[in-house]
């Protein structure tokens, strides 16, 4: 199942459709994107019987599948070679910071460039569907509603001043783009193993699969619900291969004017212009 957010309203994409949720269920679920996973159960059992669209899909209009999480956790240093480019050891635990949840924006919105060291990371984003409180990693899988793309873009200035505050460098203004589609697990062929990357203005600078995670999707399940519970909604961007521009030589950053794409396999494309 692929789930959208259409003008702020929560769609079912059929195709190069739409149905809208709250249309389709008589006002059972819907329209607000974020109701979906308030009673994700009754909703996947709704859904999976709906055929009958309502509307065309305009891909360029969709917004964040889950635009306003209780809780945005995000995980640093969860691919080795980018521990490495970083020059930092394997974390025993997820690294883990939030971006505060104002800071999320839409798959296509614009990304406002402040100072000289804004950064791109593409990362792996899981929705949490059923509340998850102690749950043991084999069963991690079934908490998540589906997977989306999503760019977890750093203020490097911002993040480093200070010693380190990871959680306020990485939640300027829409610097969390999410979307374009929520996928549900049970659409992949491997869930644990997803080729993504980025580009910017077409070079391709991050290019990677997820099979590289350190703590995979039901391990950060595992390890954030023994510490708190995780709530229908919520969101978990999971870290960020190699190829981010302040590990490169010389350093790199987001400049107004580029276009940052951004991909994952079977989920989409995003695209982002800096302003
Ligand atoms: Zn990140």
């Amino acid at each position: 199942m692929k789930i959208a957010n259409l003008d702020n309203r929560a769609v079912l994409v059929l195709g190069d459709h739409v149905a809208d949720i709250a249309t389709a269920s008589d006002g059972r679920f819907g329209p607000d994107p974020m109701s979906i996973y308030d009673d994700w159960d009754a909703f996947v059992e709704f859904a999976t019987g709906v055929d009958t669209a309502t509307g065309p899909l305009d891909e360029a209009a969709l917004g964040n599948p889950a635009p306003r999480p209780r809780q945005v956790f995000a995980i640093g240093l969860n691919y080795g070679e980018h521990a490495e480019e970083s020059g930092m050891k394997l974390p025993a635990v997820p690294a883990t910071f939030t971006k505060f949840p104002a800071a999320l924006s839409g798959p296509f919105d614009d990304i406002e460039i402040v100072g000289d060291m804004v950064d791109w990371e593409v990362e792996l984003v899981a929705v949490i569907g059923r509340r998850a409180d102690r749950v043991a990693a084999a069963d991690g899988w079934q908490h998540i509603a589906g997977l989306t793309i999503g760019q977890d873009i750093s203020d490097r200035h911002l993040q480093f001043a200070a010693g380190a505050q990871f959680s306020l460098g990485k939640s300027r203004r829409g610097y969390g783009p999410m979307g374009p589609y929520l996928v549900t697990p049970d659409e992949f062929a491997d869930p644990n193993d997803l080729a993504l990357g980025c580009s910017l203005d077409g070079e391709t600078v991050q290019d990677a699969r997820t099979s590289d995670l350190i703590f995979d999707i039901p391990q950060l399940v595992a390890e954030l619900s023994a510490v708190l519970p995780l709530l229908p909604g919520d969101v978990i961007f999971t870290g960020t291969p190699a190829g981010v521009g302040i590990a490169r030589t010389p350093p790199r950053a987001l400049r107004a004017g580029q276009v940052l794409e951004t991909w994952i396999e079977g989920i989409g494309t995003m695209r982002n212009r800096c302003v």
